[in-house]
């Protein structure tokens, strides 16, 4: 399996010079590469694709000798996350989401470059780029010996920089079998309930950072543009943000361990694309449950774990009892039915419909194998 492993680096001052020197002169590529496909489209109504500017790159040197500091692979990568951007403006185009056009890449706007295969040696903590120079790794934790590394990363972050490693051939750490099954309801009210009752509470970082961050923002919004101080403020906000991400991640990683270590089969609803985060309010948006639901999906593959996704339709409507349709908005938190009398934590009913649901998309037989054959209003896509 792939595996990305990143790490805390530390260049030295001369490596640092060169490393931003090299941002700067991808982000420069970026925009004539972009610059020229606009022009090229104008004057031919032709589009370029990747390989055609790819291999105009020995060209571009020639015209432009500062660019020949910069190594081949890194350029190929910058000419890539162009294509990546149209492909991905002719997508959103396609499915009518509000499309925007490739831009060019402001100043300090161009954050890491990727290379492949060779360029780099890496010996012991230190990484050895050529033609750039030497970063010192913190190695927190080791890459296995049988990983083949596919692409090394760069990354330029809040004055801090940060190595990737995406490696190949890793092998899962696959864990012994446990013989049990959970159903995963996320709601509003608390970050997640299971079907065996356990409410996770949403920790609401952002909140606790809110006053600090919106102070800051405050401050930086009445700062004259281009001044030390704004900088300043600029890169104590970015920090803020920065701490309330790590701390979203460090909380997602801890209960998606804890239901990948417990749990052989994992269910939960197939999240929906917001088309934006706009309507949504704060605290939704602080809980990003689609990086949870990556972060599990990831460890179940390395332990050997199944996740099955099951449709969110009628989740929370259905009673998890008898099967019936009791109709509630969300303001209602308790499921309450008038059939069978079963009355429930709103959320806890979800959870337990979609670990039946999850259970028999994984098993057909098993709704004919229990007392569950009430269900036959089991909506499968
Ligand atoms: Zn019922």
């Amino acid at each position: 399996m792939i595996k990305t492993y990143k790490f805390r680096a530390y260049p030295n001052k001369a490596t640092e010079a060169q490393t931003s020197i090299i941002l700067e002169l991808c982000r420069q590529m970026y925009n004539l590469a972009l610059e020229q496909r606009i022009m090229v489209y104008k004057q031919s109504k032709k589009s370029l694709t990747c390989y055609d500017q790819i291999n105009q790159l020995p060209e571009f040197k020639k015209e432009f000798p500062q660019f020949k500091q910069v190594p081949s692979q890194a350029f190929e990568n910058v000419i890539d996350r162009l294509d990546k951007a149209y492909q991905g403006f002719f997508r959103r185009i396609k499915t009518g989401e509000t499309a925007g056009f490739p831009r060019f890449k402001g100043y300090q706007r161009y954050d890491s470059f990727t290379l492949r295969q060779c360029g780099y040696k890496l010996e012991k903590s230190n990484l050895i780029i050529k033609k750039i120079g030497t970063f010192k790794l913190k190695l927190h934790r080791s890459i296995p010996s049988e990983a083949k590394i596919k692409t090394v990363t760069i990354i330029r972050k809040n004055n801090k920089w940060f190595i990737c490693f995406c490696c190949d051939c890793i092998i899962p750490k696959v864990l012994t079998k446990v013989n049990r099954s959970i159903g995963i309801d996320v709601g509003c009210e608390s970050f997640l309930t299971d079907s065996n009752g356990l409410k996770v509470e949403n920790p609401r970082f952002l909140n606790k950072s809110t006053e600090r961050i919106t102070q800051l923002s405050q401050k930086l919004s009445k700062q004259k543009m281009g001044s030390n101080r704004r900088k300043k403020t600029r890169l104590l906000l970015a920090k803020k943000h920065e701490k309330v991400s790590n701390q979203r991640l460090d909380f997602q990683h801890k209960v998606a361990k804890h239901y990948v270590k417990h749990y052989d089969l994992i269910c939960h609803e197939k999240m929906q694309a917001f088309k934006s985060f706009r309507g949504l309010n704060r605290s939704m948006r602080d809980m990003a449950w689609f990086q949870f639901f990556d972060i599990l999906s990831y460890k179940a593959e390395e332990a050997g774990r199944k996740i099955v996704k099951v449709p969110a339709k009628n989740t929370s409507q259905q009673c998890s009892g008898c099967g019936e349709i009791v109709l509630k908005d969300l303001s209602v938190r308790i499921h309450s039915c008038p059939h069978c009398k079963l009355t429930l934590d709103r959320d806890l009913n979800a959870a337990l419909n979609i670990l039946r649901l999850g259970t028999s998309l994984q098993d057909p037989t098993y709704l004919n194998s229990s007392s569950l054959v009430k269900f036959n209003i089991l909506v499968v896509e």
